[in-house]
């Protein structure tokens, strides 16, 4: 058990996480923790679950929750439960449950055996309603769902009592038991909890325990026609499971009172909950139901199509598990919504890459370029280095040969100032190989369009140095063209040209700030030959290019990359420009 901030940070040093180079800072949930742990509230005891609904793919601010919810437990040895909160049988499949263990297990977290359903507790649950009624604190209310939203009032208006609050206690246990027996059509009956149709709290103007919904459940199939709503299901959930601090989001904070009277009125064991900010992230969306459309409607190509803030959609992208932790750790738990740039994220991501991704040279544009004075059939095995940020990731072999790709872009014909990369009677250096001299320039006659380029080399200058020491001021990445593979390339941006697009006037769509250039596909670019057979989820660094990642697509003949993130850091600008205003 740690008490103190810093011995947990000298815990979380010899830990086994990767690559989180970012401690966690203290932050409010640690010290009600730090502070229960001192009083021995819970008997030394830090318990706490994560609850998504099995309605939808995880996304980006689940991790946030996720981090927080098993990274707590994990911190103070202590545990972390899944729990299904499966109340809905409407919205909810058994695919999304898989799904979902997925990601959390793929984001570097175990619940061990303790994987939970709320629907696990249906019997239990009815229980506790059963007793509330006969402790006089819930009742069976024939209003239809408009006469109850009536009888609510408003935040200014009082509500006012349903004339069913007074039942007995016989007469409610009678209608509660022919509820669950499926006498009653969906929305002629619920059961309400007697509380105050007078309070503040919208909430705690007598809510519902349980509605009517007849329809089959993704786990206990026909069993069950009624169903406990989230508020009266998740406090009880989480007292079974005997959670000690139940962590979730802070459109939850209206809902504490309720989540407090229920455990209150049954007299049974009282977690305590703790709300924190939400995780926004700019130019995306990061709910659900903003989500879903995007992927019904077919403006992405499914739930985890590479531009989706999806954790299914960041894996294919090709973000590394660990960059995504070490950005949910680096914003830290805030007790107020903000919104998070999302060029943050992708600066762990590719802090992370740098030291891990292998670097490979890919021309994403080819231009053909022969070197008329390199012999027709020879071919050279070059060395190259696989990570110049660790050696011990080693060195490969690349092939060299008269007819290599360069980069359409890294040739000018008539090249501005500063412009340091190949033109007519320019020396440039190809990286790991040769300097070479562009000699002839050929065009299409038609277009005018450059499509090839004839070069000399200099034998003196293998692997990229000029024994004379005379200095080029270009590097260029290449591939030889008979040893370099085919491969599609997916170039990615922002999937929203809005930071926030959730920011609209009333009445209009927020899909009207989806980039339309969010995808841009190349399907004739090369890649070196050590790229063969690459298995799909293989993160490069393609020189100069950024992060690239094998997506799933790719088939034996043709490979095909997703572009994770370019190099450019925007994140290191958005900071200097912060520190300077
Ligand atoms: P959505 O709004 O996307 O539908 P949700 O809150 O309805 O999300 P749940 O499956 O109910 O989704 O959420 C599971 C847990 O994840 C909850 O505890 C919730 O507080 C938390 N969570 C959801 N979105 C975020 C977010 N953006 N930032 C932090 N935590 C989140
Ligand atoms: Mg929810």
């Amino acid at each position: 058990m740690k008490n103190t901030t810093t011995e947990r940070r000298n815990e979380r040093g010899s830990k086994n996480i990767p690559t989180t180079d970012s401690t966690p800072p203290t932050d409010f949930i640690r010290q009600v923790i730090e502070e229960d742990l001192k009083t021995n509230r819970y008997g030394g005891r830090v318990h706490t679950r994560f609850p998504p609904e099995p309605n939808g793919y995880l996304h980006i601010g689940h991790a946030k929750a996720i981090c927080i919810d098993f990274g707590i437990a994990e911190d103070y040895g202590g545990l972390c439960n899944l729990r299904f909160d499966d109340t809905n049988p409407i919205k909810e499949e058994s695919e999304y449950v898989e799904a979902i263990k997925e990601d959390v297990r793929w984001l570097g977290f175990d619940w061990g055996d303790r994987e939970f359903y709320a629907s696990d507790y249906f019997e239990q649950l009815y229980e506790y309603a059963v007793q509330l009624i006969k402790k006089g604190k819930a009742y069976v209310c024939d209003l239809s769902p408009d006469e109850i939203r009536e009888y609510r009032g408003t935040i200014t208006e009082r509500g006012k009592d349903s004339p069913y609050r007074n039942r007995s206690i016989e007469e409610n246990l009678d209608l509660f038991e022919r509820m669950r027996a499926g006498e009653f059509e969906e929305g002629s009956h619920v059961l309400r909890a007697k509380i105050d149709m007078t309070h503040p709290n919208l909430l705690m103007r007598d809510p519902i325990m349980y509605r009517i919904i007849h329809a089959t459940h993704h786990r206990t199939g026909d069993k069950w026609c009624i169903y406990p709503t989230y508020d009266f299901a998740h406090g009880q959930s989480d007292s079974i499971e005997g959670i000690t601090h139940s962590l979730c989001s802070l459109e939850f904070e209206v809902h504490r009172p309720l989540y407090d009277w229920y455990l209150d009125a049954l007299e049974i064991y009282h977690p305590q909950q703790i709300e924190f900010a939400r995780l926004n992230l700019s130019h995306t969306v990061l709910r659900k139901r903003r989500l879903r459309p995007l992927v019904e409607e077919g403006y992405v190509s499914g739930w985890d199509d590479p531009r989706m803030p999806t954790l299914s959609g960041l894996r294919r992208r090709g973000c590394p598990p660990e960059a995504i932790r070490d950005f949910c750790n680096r914003t830290g738990i805030a007790k107020s919504d903000n919104l998070v740039d999302i060029s943050l994220l992708e600066y762990c991501v590719r802090q992370d890459l740098n030291k891990r991704a292998p670097r490979v040279m890919a021309v994403l544009n080819p231009l053909r370029v022969v070197i008329d004075n390199y012999p027709e059939d020879k071919v050279e095995e070059l060395d190259a280095d696989n990570n110049p940020e660790d050696p011990s990731m080693g060195t490969r072999k690349i092939p060299f040969s008269r007819v290599i790709y360069i980069e359409r872009e890294d040739f000018m014909e008539d090249p501005p100032k500063k412009y340091f990369r190949l033109a007519p009677g320019r020396e440039v250096r190809l990286k790991h190989a040769y300097y070479i001299t562009c000699v002839d320039v050929v065009k299409d006659e038609r277009t005018g369009e450059v499509i090839e380029l004839h070069c000399t080399y200099d034998p003196e200058s293998r692997g990229g140095w000029a024994p004379d020491g005379r200095k080029v001021r270009g590097t260029l990445h290449w591939v030889s063209a008979i040893h370099s593979l085919e491969a599609e390339v997916r170039l990615y941006d922002h999937l929203f040209v809005k930071a926030d697009p959730e920011d609209v006037e009333e009445g209009s769509d927020f899909k009207a700030a989806l980039n339309p250039n969010s995808l841009e596909t190349l399907t004739s670019c090369r890649v070196e030959p050590s790229l063969a057979g690459a298995a799909p989820g293989s993160r490069y660094q393609f020189l100069r290019k950024g992060y690239f990642c094998v997506d799933p697509d790719s088939t034996d003949g043709k490979l095909v990359f997703n572009r994770t993130v370019s190099l450019r850091d925007t994140w290191a600008k958005i900071q200097k420009a912060q520190k300077n205003s």
